[in-house]
Order: C-alpha cells, then structure tokens, then sequence
C-alpha cells in the first residue's frame, strides 16, 4: 500500500537521522568540540561553529515543551482519519528540542512537561517517522 501523506526527504546533513530512525534509533549530533547537542542536524555547530561532529544515540526521553491539537485535515482525503491528532515541540533529555507528534494518549491528556518516550512509525521501507508517547508514571 502506497504511503499518500507527505514524506521527509534525507538530504547530506539528515541522511544519518533517517537511517537511525530506520533502525529505531534516535541519532542527534553532538559538537566534538565543545559538546553542545543538536538538532535537527548541520554542517557546523550553532555555539561554537566546530564543524568536527559526532553522533550519538538519545535516549529517547524528553518533556513536551508546547503543542497544538489538529482537528480540521489538510488535505482532507490524506488526514481526515487521523484527526484529532497532536503535533508538538519536545525537549530532548539532551536538551535540543523536536517537532514531532504526540501518540498513545488522547488530545486532551497532553500537558506541559509532560514525560514522553519516542517509538517509532515505519511508514515505508525508507522512512520510520519519530514520533511520543506518555512514559506511564511507575517508569518514569
Ligand atoms: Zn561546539
């Protein structure tokens, strides 16, 4: 079945975020000078302006910072079964902040700071999108 909504495109700064998610792995870059973390991905480092990168695996954790919920589709025929639904800012354990979406809980029980973990949606033999669900309060 053919994947209708629209699709990241990897480009040289990105292709290795996707292919960790593909291997449902959160890869964030990390400044081998100076540390700082980051994302989405880049040539240089925005604190420093290394260009000497590492990559490393978040945990996965993070707090959502902000959201909204999406209750009209658009385009109707591609999202009209997925609404409401829930796009929203995370803040990485590491401290870069993620666009993403909320999953696993309804709309209304997202709140401010809550605690989420990234799962993974395989969407084609290419890309596995990353999106959050609610980490239960007796994991967290
Ligand atoms: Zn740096």
């Amino acid at each position: 079945m053919t994947y209708a909504k629209p699709l990241p495109v990897p480009d040289p700064d990105s292709a290795h975020f996707w292919a960790g998610c593909r291997s449902h792995r959160l890869l964030i870059q990390r400044c081998h000078a100076c540390g700082t973390h980051r994302f989405p991905a880049g040539p240089f480092c925005p604190a420093c302006r290394s260009r000497d990168t590492d990559w490393i695996e978040a945990s996965g954790r993070a707090t959502v910072f902000s959201w909204i919920v999406v209750r009209h589709p658009v385009p109707r025929e591609v999202y009209q079964d997925d609404v409401p639904y829930v796009v929203a800012l995370v803040t990485l354990e590491e401290g870069p902040r993620m666009a993403t979406n909320i999953v696993g809980c309804p709309p209304e029980a997202v709140t401010a700071g809550m605690p989420v973990e990234v799962v993974f949606d395989t969407v084609t033999a290419e890309i596995a999108l990353p999106r959050f669900r609610p980490i239960p309060a007796g994991a967290r």
